[in-house]
């Protein structure tokens, strides 16, 4: 049996990360992956859904563009165009993962790995096996699915075949308003598609904070998307015509059909055959239990990625498999403080936010002070003929220091990275107040 010092399970963000650094590290690194390198972020997640959505904004401009008689080239209405195009660029990142790996003198087997003891992996369907000092689990998630729904990857479908269609869906309704229901809802809408967002929440975008889920509902209503909060899906099935969704509400029962239905309502750990209990790994059904160093419960095995349920996020990903790959090397790691990172929403209204929200600072005994200025106050975006949005700053009363900076408009996500690096090094608000940007 061939004996590694490292095996990494997982060629996703995490996966790659660790094995690129343990191997920079001197350690003997094989890396498995089932699928295509570069996993959901490359393939089927950040890079493709983004390609798509510039796109779809770029058209966006185009037609505003229209409206004020500029002269302006159509940019073709061309929905089975941009998927092509994003596979093609999904298609280049990984390969651009691969020659990093093959750059980095890592063992690259294609296969799935499932442990069979803490040192012991088996690759399907070779059915190879080897063993490892170490082993660094980065198997990623799966798609949450409503109990009860019969889906077919076309009508009713999750996330991960929301960009099969060579055509933009007519009309669609998207359970679940997080960040990836409302990037889809985006893109579709922009095409022309009616599209009926169903939240069982309260609010939208509900790990935001309240007054930005406010702000988004509002934008995107506005814009022409029927958003209901507070609703209970009864059922969804096929219908001669598409598909029935049944929901409730405190206003009664409706039934709407459409072409498709897209459920977005998170994600679950992919451990289904991952072989934990064999490695005596513990995990909740949200993910695998971790330490600060990415540690499991059995000492020489790790886990990085979404698959830790910490925050799913590409580049929280690699952050962690760095540190994984550190702890291994016996080198000094610092605590990963994953309320800093600043995350966004392609949405129809751009949304980015870093830190503290307000609610969440108060639960942990802040005395909290809040400001909320008018994106257009600030220089760069008063040049754009946009009205709505807004910054939203949660500050420490006592000692002035600023916890949280949520944004929502037009460049939000490009405005995001200065008071996200302010928050992460414990700026206080006089001292952000010396940080000047420039427009
Ligand atoms: C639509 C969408 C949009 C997103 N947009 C963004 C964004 O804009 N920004 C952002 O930061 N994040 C975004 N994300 C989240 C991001 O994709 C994930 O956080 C990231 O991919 C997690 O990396 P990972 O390495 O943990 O897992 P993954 O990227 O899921 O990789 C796991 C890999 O492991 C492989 N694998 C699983 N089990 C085995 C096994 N037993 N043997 C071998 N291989 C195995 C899989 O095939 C996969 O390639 C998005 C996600 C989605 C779905």
């Amino acid at each position: 049996m061939k004996t590694y010092d490292v095996i990494v399970i997982g060629g996703g963000p995490g996966g790659y990360a660790a094995a690129v650094r343990s191997s920079k590290w001197g350690l003997n690194t094989i890396l498995i992956e089932k699928d295509a390198l570069g996993g959901t972020c490359v393939n089927w997640g950040c890079v493709p859904t983004k390609a798509m959505l510039k796109y779809a904004g770029n058209m966006f401009i185009q037609s505003r563009l229209k409206t004020y008689d500029f002269l302006y080239q159509n940019v073709p209405n061309d929905y089975g165009l941009i998927q092509r195009k994003s596979f093609e660029i999904a298609a280049r990142q990984s390969q651009r993962v691969k020659n990093l790996v093959s750059n980095s003198n890592i063992t690259l087997r294609e296969g799935e790995a499932a442990l069979l003891s803490a040192n012991e992996v088996e690759i399907r369907p070779s059915g190879e096996k080897i063993s490892g000092e170490y082993i660094v689990l980065a198997p990623g998630t799966v798609a949450r699915k409503i109990p009860g729904v019969v889906y077919d990857d076309d009508t009713i479908i999750t996330v991960r075949e929301a960009f099969n269609f060579a055509n933009a869906p007519s009309s669609v309704v998207v359970i679940g308003s997080g960040a990836t229901g409302l990037e889809f809802t985006t893109l579709w809408k922009r095409f022309g598609g009616t599209v009926t967002v169903l939240e069982a929440l309260p609010r939208i975008l509900p790990h935001e904070d309240e007054d930005i889920s406010r702000e988004a509902k509002e934008h995107l209503q506005h814009s022409g998307i029927r958003v209901l909060t507070g609703v209970k899906v009864e059922s969804v099935v096929k219908h001669p015509e598409g598909v029935a969704v049944t929901y409730s509400d405190a206003a009664g029962k409706e039934t709407l059909v459409v072409e498709k239905v897209l459920a977005s309502i998170g994600i679950v750990p992919n451990v289904a055959n991952l072989g934990l209990e064999r490695a005596g790994v513990a995990a909740t059904p949200r993910g695998i239990e971790i330490n600060d160093k990415m540690q499991t419960n059995v000492p020489n095995i790790y886990a990085v990625g979404d698959v830790t349920a910490k925050l799913a996020l590409g580049a929280v990903a690699v952050v962690q498999g760095n540190i994984a790959a550190d702890a291994i090397a016996g080198k000094k790691t610092e605590k990963f403080e994953y309320d800093n990172v600043p995350h966004c929403v392609y949405s129809e209204v751009e949304v980015a936010s870093a830190g503290l929200t307000e609610k969440k600072a108060r639960e942990l005994g802040y005395q909290v002070r809040t400001s909320l200025q008018p994106l257009r106050a600030g220089g760069s975006t008063s040049t754009l003929d946009e009205d709505g949005g807004f910054i939203k700053l949660v500050v420490d009363a006592r000692s002035e220091r600023l916890l949280g900076a949520h944004l929502i408009g037009h460049k939000a996500i490009e405005l995001i990275g200065g008071p996200a690096a302010l928050i992460a090094s414990g700026n206080t608000v006089p001292q952000s107040e010396e940080v000047l940007l420039a427009f």
